[in-house]
């Protein structure tokens, strides 16, 4: 008989359990957002992206609805054939408007954007820089591109330059790659700084925005325009499925880059082109996001009251700003048990275990939306403090 030629697979799964690292998909049922239903009751979801409630808000499923019935679900063919639809130019026009940039291209999802887009500016022969903590689509558009892959330790800009320095004569050209807001704390990129950086080094600098488009700065527009920098970022990444509800990822900059992705960028020609519901759906909350901006002040102050509370309750809650609240617990253990416990309380708040973060610093990732209530609130720091561990 011949071996299975799939059973090492087998031996890293086992690997796995043994590491308390198993992961597997748990469906939900219907609820509203910030709500779920699971096995015959109804769970507080503190897992979505949905910052803004916006992917069950009537009018933006009205819009995907409407949108279907006129031009069908899928697109059918990649962007460059025939999938391209009035829905996608106008969602584009208006990212564009909103972004206040003279052009925008969409992809399926923000990840294919983040892969097509820096293999797109480099290749064998440049250097990406990136920080430690940057989203897993950043790292591997890196590696995609064939580019030297230089990671610098998380926020720690003096090493950043002196890479650069050591870096400029032996690369053609050289891409600053890093999250606006990071995705698992929070907090935001040093921007002014990374501006100036990159100025100096006369090198690329592409921000994405995907846990800041629609959240934060004045207008929504993210945390290169909350750090009065968005005019300095030439390439900014965003994302249409996490604030704005829907699905597909976008790049805002100049016509002159746009239309060299449109050439070649790979996720976007031989990828099908998002379903023009989808964008329709994502440019009418684009409108919500721009007439309704109690929403973000909402947002910020349950991420205020939230962190205070658990402060006050004795965690470790570090600096941040906007919907996502760590809370810092070291070891995956104390992590993940606290994690089981707030299930059994019918609450989904994840843990975040190296090597998604480094070790040690394992923590529970909350993250809010506008559709909870003060009652969820209340509710999730009522558990946390009962159940923290000593
Ligand atoms: C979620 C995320 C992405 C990917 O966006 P999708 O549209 O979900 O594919 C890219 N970058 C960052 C920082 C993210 O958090």
């Amino acid at each position: 008989m011949t071996p299975d030629p799939l059973s090492w697979i087998d031996e890293i799964s086992e690997q796995r359990r043994r590491l308390g690292l198993e992961r597997g998909l748990i469906p939900l049922g219907p609820g509203r957002t910030g709500r779920a239903e699971h096995q015959g009751g109804d769970l507080i979801d503190f897992a979505s992206n949905d910052y803004l409630g916006l992917s069950g808000d009537p009018r933006v499923i009205a819009a995907a609805i409407r949108e279907a019935e006129r031009h069908g679900w899928g697109a059918g063919a990649s962007p460059l054939v025939s999938g391209w639809k009035d829905a996608h130019q106008e969602l584009s026009d208006a990212l564009a408007a909103f972004e206040r940039t003279e052009a925008v291209v969409l992809f399926p999802t923000g990840y294919a954007a983040n892969l097509g887009t820096i293999s797109a500016l480099v290749g064998p022969g440049d250097a990406v820089f990136i920080d430690r903590l940057d989203h897993s689509s950043l790292v591997q558009g890196a590696r995609l591109s064939g580019a030297a892959l230089r990671v610098y330790p998380h926020g720690d800009l003096d090493r950043l330059v002196t890479a650069l320095d050591r870096g400029r004569d032996r690369h053609r050209r050289i891409l600053i790659a890093t999250d606006g807001v990071f995705s698992m704390d929070g907090d935001l990129a040093p921007l002014p700084e990374l501006v100036g950086i990159a100025e100096r080094f006369g090198a690329m600098l592409l921000v994405d925005e995907a846990h800041g488009t629609g959240v934060l700065g004045p207008d929504g527009r993210g945390a290169a325009s909350a750090l009065g920098v968005a005019d300095r970022v030439p390439i900014r990444v965003g994302t249409l499925s996490k604030a704005l509800g829907s699905i597909g990822g976008f790049v805002a900059g100049s016509r002159r880059l746009v239309d060299h992705l449109i050439n070649h960028a790979p996720t976007l020609i031989y990828s099908t082109a998002l379903p023009a519901p989808a964008a329709a759906a994502a440019r009418r909350a684009l409108r919500i996001v721009v007439e309704e901006p109690w929403r973000r002040d909402r947002i910020q102050e349950l991420g205020r009251r939230l962190r205070d509370r658990l402060r006050d309750g004795g965690y470790a809650v570090p600096e941040s700003t906007g919907p996502i609240v760590p809370v810092l617990l070291g070891d995956s253990a104390s992590a993940v048990t606290l994690s089981l416990a707030l299930r059994a309380e019918r609450m989904i708040v994840p843990a975040i275990r190296p090597p998604t973060v480094p070790r040690g610093s394992a923590r529970l990732r909350i993250g809010l939306s506008t559709s909870h209530l003060d009652s969820d609130l209340d509710a999730l720091v009522d558990a946390m403090v009962r159940l923290k561990p000593r």
